[in-house]
């Protein structure tokens, strides 16, 4: 065994919502930062950097 192991965690981001990755790896992510999902539309704030965790940010009606 080797330590070849595959890199698959490289901390890109997945939408919660339809887990499409988002597309934010060319930028720098900060706690607090809102992402919004260039798929569906919904707004995320990221709450964790290591591992990234996100929320859903719920618009209020
Ligand atoms: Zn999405």
């Amino acid at each position: 065994m080797s330590n070849k192991t595959k890199i698959i965690s490289k901390n890109i981001p997945i939408c919660p919502d339809c887990k499409e990755p988002l597309d934010v790896t060319a930028v720098s992510l900060e706690v607090g930062d809102v992402v919004e999902c260039r798929v569906c539309g919904t707004e995320v704030e990221v709450v964790s950097l290591n591992p990234v965790k996100l929320k859903i940010i719920e618009e209020e009606k």
